[in-house]
């Protein structure tokens, strides 16, 4: 009997072990376990931040300020957990920063929940209260942004380095030397669409890394560099000029799918055999040589004799190379993959001034680059250790991210704080225009913006309360509402003035998300789960179905 009723009230029956938490039970273990995840990466936010090492079941060290890795590397279990991871993730993938901001501000609009829930407000008049206060949010931030220019590099400039500078990759200076690289990285793959809207697809940056050397050393390549080496000793290492033939074919005979068996009886029919294999091997690589390539690149295999063949040619070949290498390869050499030898022709082949094998650090790696206006591009970063690079990656990808955003939005907002104090600001004096208890959770919702110049104000050593008090105070004139956390002078200071600026897309999305997953966390009244500890572990199952306040 799977279910059963009894005085008109739904009876489920739990499997032995399962867990099970109703109501408020269930709403007030939720909202502590949000909150603890966003505690979990407060201390990470922003320039003074701090970093934190994890270390995996395997002993993998990871040392990161990235929320998202944070949250990833934790293998938090708690379905709870997971949605605040995921909306870290999200907001990785929409706007590309902003993830331990989403978290800390979902944790917030949690803890503001709990409060109002234990005033009895109903959870569903806090979840229509939030969502009213996330649209306004964003109606008075896309007001109060500013246009960027796409073409005004300063503006760039200042984004890139504002969502760099809360990881550590280094000194100022190269801080300032690799925030140009994602500028033009950026600025080389933009395309335009149909509607003549600026794009662009983040993933033709190909990031690469291989520790040695120092994060100084990250390079700009334009074109693409492959983690591979050339396939046969006798080929050349290096082509100038080169005509790049792009293969997604196997240079091998192709073994039949059935079991065919040749039978030899002499040593003439074995010569003879190997003769014709030899000779179709050949004509493979004749048909590459007619094309006029002078480098190949294939997702596939190539067999010895082609390869020996190919270097007789003077042919540079590089094997299994992944396809979205290819994709990219095409991308930035203009070249046409193609899967037939018989369709390559020379109008297939893409160009790059310069194919070479370098040791890199002990590997071989390829690099194809002085493509003409590449439309994927690569960015080579170097550093002190595995850790180092790995952390280079994370804020790299950042600030690709961050570019992106304003260039496509072209619009940017103040950080250290100044939007997010300005928003509560408009948003208590929104909440007193709308009757009814949803203006309680507006209310709610300004205080938890709040959070973040709480946050980077501690971070920096400074009180909390005292800054918030002097923002709040300073936003109170037209002209004060620039006014956010200087955490290099440890007090409040003009966000214009220094220059930190952020994408609006990230304080937007980042609201959008936060009460998203709050709203989702919000509604759950009843968790059941079948992995509980044991039957002892587990709260009675079959009881009639709760009710929430
Ligand atoms: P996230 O993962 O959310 O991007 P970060 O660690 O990158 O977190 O910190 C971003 C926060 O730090 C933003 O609120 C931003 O405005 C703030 N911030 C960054 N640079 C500065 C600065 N120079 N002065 C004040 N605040 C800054
Ligand atoms: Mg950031």
């Amino acid at each position: 009997m799977p279910e059963n009723q009894l005085g008109g009230q739904q009876v489920l029956y739990l499997p032995e072990g399962a867990t099970r938490l109703l109501g408020r039970d269930a709403q007030r273990t939720n909202i502590a376990v949000g909150i603890a995840v966003a505690n979990a990466v407060k201390s990470a936010l922003g320039p003074k931040g701090m970093d934190k090492m994890l270390v995996s079941d395997l002993g993998d060290i990871t040392i990161t300020n990235d929320g998202a890795t944070i949250l990833e590397e934790m293998n938090v279990e708690h379905p709870v957990a997971k949605i605040m991871v995921d909306i870290a993730k999200t907001q990785d993938k929409e706007a590309g920063d902003g993830t331990t901001t989403v978290v800390i501000l979902a944790g917030e609009l949690l803890r503001g929940a709990g409060e109002l829930l234990e005033q009895g407000v109903h959870p569903s008049t806090i979840i229509k209260g939030y969502k009213i206060a996330a649209e306004k949010a964003s109606g008075v931030l896309n007001e109060t942004s500013k246009k960027a220019d796409s073409t005004d590099s300063s503006i760039l400039q200042k984004i890139a380095l504002v969502s760099m500078g809360s990881k550590n990759v280094g000194s100022d200076e190269t801080k300032a030397q690799l925030s140009k690289i994602v500028i033009k990285s950026v600025e080389q793959v933009m395309d335009k669409d149909a509607r003549g809207n600026t794009y662009i697809d983040r993933d033709l940056i190909k990031v690469e890394k291989k520790a040695g050397g120092t994060v100084g050393d990250t390079a700009f390549i334009s074109g693409v560099l492959i983690d591979k080496e050339v396939a046969h000793p006798g080929m050349p290492k290096s082509i100038k000029n080169a005509k790049i033939a792009l293969l997604d074919l196997a240079l091998e005979i192709e073994k039949t799918e059935v079991d065919a068996k040749i039978e030899i009886t002499s040593p003439e029919q074995m010569q003879a055999f190997l003769q014709q294999e030899e000779r179709m091997l050949k004509d493979m690589v004749e048909k590459i040589s007619k094309a006029k390539a002078t480098v190949v690149f294939t997702q596939k295999g190539i067999d010895d004799v082609a390869q020996h063949f190919l270097a007789k040619s003077g042919i540079l070949a590089v094997r299994r190379v992944k396809k979205s290498d290819m994709e990219k390869l095409a991308k930035a050499a203009g070249a046409r993959i193609v899967t037939s030898l018989d369709d390559l022709s020379e109008k297939d082949l893409g160009y790059a001034g310069l194919v070479e094998e370098r040791k890199i650090s002990g590997e071989q790696m390829t690099f194809v680059e002085d493509c003409k206006n590449p439309k994927s591009v690569t960015i080579f970063i170097r550093g002190g250790t595995q850790q180092v690079v790995d952390e280079a990656e994370r804020s790299l990808t950042d600030v690709i991210g961050a570019v992106s955003s304003v260039i496509e939005d072209g619009k940017f907002v103040l950080g250290g704080g100044a939007t997010e104090v300005d928003l509560a600001d408009k948003l208590r004096s929104y909440a007193n225009t709308i009757g009814g208890r949803e203006q309680l959770a507006i209310q709610k919702f300004a205080d938890a913006l709040e959070i973040i110049p709480k946050v980077l104000s501690e971070s920096a050593g400074m009180d909390a309360i005292d800054t918030l008090v002097q923002l709040r105070n300073k936003h109170r004139s037209k002209e004060g509402t620039v006014y956010g956390v200087d955490i290099f002078k440890n007090a409040i200071g003009d966000m214009n003035r220094l220059g930190v600026y952020e994408p609006l897309r990230i304080k937007e999305q980042a609201i959008y998300s936060a009460s998203e997953a709050a709203e989702i966390i919000l509604r759950i009244d009843d968790m059941i789960s079948s992995k509980g500890k044991g039957p002892s572990g587990g709260a009675p199952g079959g009881m009639p179905g709760g009710e929430a306040d």
